[in-house]
Order: C-alpha cells, then sequence, then structure tokens
C-alpha cells in the first residue's frame, strides 16, 4: 500500500467532490438511458403476460393439426397465418416459394414378436422415421441383434446380414443441457439405416431419443446414401426399447416384424411466409426474428417449432400494441421445412446475400416454450461485449446471460448477418415433447411462453435503438 500526505489526500478529496468529471455526467444520461429501457422491457413483460395473445394464437394454430413439410395443412397454417399478420397491421406480409420434400408416414406403423415361445405375438409401439421407406405389405421379419453404438455395429460384421440392427443408446440422462443429450443420440437416428444396410442388414431400430420414460415413440429425420440399400427404420417407445433389451437376453431368437406404408413423393410447392414493420430511418437495415412453421406429423407441433413462430409474430405484434415505432425493419420469416430438409432456411439465406438489404442481426426461436434463460451469439466477440452490457434491460424479461455459441438452422444460413442468434429458454422438458404425440398445445404453460415473446422483443429493441 503506498503512503498518502495529509495535504495530497486532502487534494484528491478535493478534485474528487468539486470538479464535475465528463464522466460523472454521461455515467448519469446513462442511468437514465437504463432506466428509460427497462420501463419499455418491462411494459414488454406486463402485455405479453396480461393479453397472452401468442398463446391464444398458438391454440389456434395447434388446433389445425400438425405441419408436416408437403401437407395440405402446412400449407393451410401459413395462409392462417399470414391473414393474422395481415390483421395485426404489418407493413408487408409476402410469401416466399420454396420446393421442399415430402415424406408421408402412411396409416400403417406396426412391429410385433413375431417367433418367440416367450413373448408371442407381443406388440412393440414404434413411430417411422421421417423419409423411411416402406416396407412390403407382410412387412419385414427377422432377428435383431442390439448394440449401443457404431463401432459394436461395425463389429457384427457379415453377422449383421439379414438382421434387424436395434440402436439401444439412450439420451444421457446425466448432462445438465438436455440439448447435449439428444445430440450425443441423435447419430443413431440420423445415420443408423445406412451403417446397417452397408453390412446387409434389413431395417433398423432406434431407442425413442426422449428423457421422458414413458412409451411414446419419438420420430425425426433420417437420411439415406443413394448407393446403399435403403432399408426402413423406425424408433421404438423407450420403455419397450428397455422391455426388447431384456427380451432378447432370455430369447436370443426372437424375430420381429415391421410393416410400414410411407414413402416419398415428388417434392412440394410450399412457402417461406415473412411479414415486417418497415424501419422508419434505416429500413434497409433488417432485424429478423422466427422460427420453422413445418413440424412433425407426431402431435400438433405445438413446442416444436409452434411456440417459436408465434412468439416471433408475437415480438412485432408487441411493437404495434405498444406503438413503437421502430427506425431499422424488423422481419418476422416463418421457415419452412427446417425438419426434414431445410430449404426454407437454405432459400431466405440466398435470399439475403442477394438482398441490398443488410441483415443486422437474425434471432431463431426454436428450442421449445420454456422459461427464457439466454441469447447465443454466432458472431464477433466485440458484438456480444455490447450485448452483455445490455443485461441490466434484459434481465427484466428473464434472460440472464448472453453468450458465444450456436444459433439455429435456419438462420445459420443468413451468413452475411452481423450477428446469428438463438433465442435459449429453459430446455428440461423440451426432449419430453419433441417429436411425438407429446407435443400438444396442453404442454405449453402460457406465462413461459409469454416472458418468451417479452424477451425476444426486448432484445429486437435494443438491437433497434443501438445497432451492433
Ligand atoms: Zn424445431
Amino acid at each position: 500500500m503506498r503512503h498518502f500526505t495529509k495535504n495530497s489526500v486532502i487534494a484528491i478529496l478535493l478534485a474528487f467532490f468539486l470538479i464535475p468529471s465528463a464522466s460523472s455526467y454521461s455515467q448519469s444520461k446513462a442511468n437514465d438511458e437504463t432506466q428509460a429501457n427497462i420501463k419499455i422491457a418491462d411494459q414488454f413483460v406486463r402485455t405479453a403476460l396480461t393479453d397472452r395473445k401468442g398463446y391464444h394464437l398458438l391454440k389456434e394454430l395447434t388446433d389445425m393439426g400438425p405441419r408436416l413439410s408437403g401437407s395440405e395443412n402446412s400449407v393451410r397454417a401459413i395462409m392462417w397465418a399470414k391473414k393474422k399478420m395481415e390483421e395485426a397491421g404489418f407493413d408487408k406480409v409476402w410469401l416466399q416459394p420454396v420446393m421442399i420434400p415430402h415424406w408421408v408416414r402412411g396409416d400403417v406403423e406396426k412391429a410385433e414378436i413375431s417367433r418367440s415361445k416367450l413373448y408371442p405375438n407381443r406388440k412393440l409401439n414404434i413411430a417411422t422415421l421421417g423419409g423411411s421407406v416402406g416396407t412390403p405389405q407382410k412387412g419385414i421379419t427377422a432377428e435383431v441383434l442390439e448394440v449401443k453404438n457404431f463401432d459394436e455395429l461395425k463389429a457384427l460384421g457379415a453377422k449383421a446380414k439379414g438382421k434387424i440392427i436395434f440402436m439401444s443408446r439412450p439420451l444421457d440422462p446425466g448432462l445438465y443441457q438436455t440439448f447435449r443429450g439428444y445430440g450425443g443420440a441423435v447419430d443413431q437416428r440420423v445415420f443408423g439405416a445406412v451403417a446397417a444396410a452397408k453390412l446387409g442388414a434389413v431395417g433398423v431400430m432406434i431407442r425413442s431419443i426422449t428423457t421422458k420414460y414413458d412409451n411414446v415413440p419419438h420420430t425425426g429425420v433420417m437420411f439415406y446414401n443413394d448407393t446403399i440399400p435403403k432399408i426402413p427404420a423406425v424408433a421404438l417407445g423407450y420403455q419397450d426399447a428397455d422391455f426388447l433389451s431384456n427380451a432378447l437376453k432370455k430369447d436370443s431368437t426372437l424375430k420381429v416384424n415391421i410393416k410400414l406404408n410411407s414413402k416419398t413423393l415428388p417434392d412440394a410447392k410450399s412457402y417461406n411466409l415473412i411479414g415486417q414493420i418497415t424501419g422508419s430511418e434505416f429500413p434497409n437495415d433488417v432485424i429478423v426474428v422466427g422460427g420453422h412453421s413445418d413440424s412433425w406429423d407426431k402431435g400438433v407441433g405445438a413446442n416444436d417449432d409452434g411456440a417459436g413462430i408465434m412468439q416471433s409474430m408475437e415480438v412485432l405484434d408487441l411493437f404495434k400494441r405498444l406503438e413503437i415505432k421502430p427506425r431499422r425493419t424488423i422481419r418476422c420469416v416463418f421457415f419452412m421445412n427446417e425438419e426434414n430438409g431445410g430449404r426454407g432456411g437454405d432459400k431466405y439465406g440466398k435470399y439475403a446475400k442477394e438482398s441490398s438489404e443488410k441483415h443486422i442481426a437474425a434471432i431463431e426461436a426454436d428450442a421449445g416454450s420454456g422459461t427464457p434463460k439466454g441469447f447465443s451469439f454466432d458472431s464477433d466477440s466485440l458484438v456480444i461485449d455490447k450485448v452483455q452490457s445490455w443485461l441490466p434491460v434484459l434481465n427484466r424479461t428473464g434472460i440472464d446471460w448472453v453468450k458465444k455459441g450456436g444459433s439455429g438452422a435456419d438462420v445459420g444460413e443468413i451468413k452475411n448477418a452481423v450477428a446469428r442468434i438463438g433465442y435459449v429458454p429453459d430446455g428440461q422438458r423440451y426432449f419430453d415433447y419433441h417429436h411425438s404425440d407429446n407435443d400438444q398445445f396442453s404442454i405449453i404453460h402460457p406465462r413461459e411462453f409469454e416472458l418468451g415473446s417479452a424477451s425476444i422483443a426486448t432484445l429486437v429493441y435494443m438491437i433497434d435503438k443501438y445497432g451492433l
């Protein structure tokens, strides 16, 4: 510690108290501005929580049923939402045509144990994986080999020929972040059929990728390789996956019969839906907020991603209801076909690249309807530093953090945006519902959902006011 003389201490104190510094002046101005911004954030929260408009619209949307890419219903939902955007008084609403894959589940998806003294005709709860081929009418019948991962699968070698491969590794339940658990298990669903077919297997079953240990099977996308035979692929309910695993230990020669009539039709015409409030000062600066309008055909896609698109629409609607006129253009995009193709995201990304507009930020809401937690930024660290300085404002909506990370599958294609941003709500229950019959409107909590609209609106407000 240094020593000061009495006089020097007095001089320092005088200087500190008597000379009003430029920095203390700008500090109080900044405090005033923060207070004004907090007031706006509080208004977003109050309006969203009180009116619950987005929540009611989500009910209307999901009452129409699921929105699988290429289905009539997916287009009906887009036309409904277009009308809602027009009624809300957005400045411009339009459709961006896009050709998308058209896979249909069909009306047969059955599995049962077909040859076993211990378990005769025991039914298994399955869901056809998105993109899977069907089976002949009488199905495929084969012995089952269980593996936990691709190394075990490869090690089977010639033994896999003519068998159904059962990939049974569960989503790791021991991780705090459920999305990491999902990421660690989803390879079985996406690539299992190709790896099994390479060895001559005739079908693949996976344990549903879920955090809920019920017997509701979860679908999701899977891919084939052109040069490798296409074999049917299904997910088993979690409980039936346990059952089959135990049954195989007692009767390793049991056979399973799988009957599916899913198929892929020619590409279908569909649309991204786009609505905007045009900026009053910088109309060419664009802030995108969006989610995907397609869903799987299990459940009604309330959480994935009806919630995200209704929140995105509500962000603009909150500006309208509070009569806040943005300086920059705020644009809501409903991307089509995120689940099994990503063509809508590709299409908009291409548009953004060729357009003379400047994409400042692109925010994706596709992580469910839980309580707001944070924003994950795919951008320069200076941008992140700037947004972190807004945390006293963002905190008012429940946002705890802003950090570097991924954004989302759709906005990830807007490569020329200054920042691609993922809205991150609490994800503990997300995979209980994901891609299954559990994804119903009833699982949406209105307050948690509406706080999401308010937190994204607040971030958009700050980006509009200060830029990035
Ligand atoms: Zn989604």
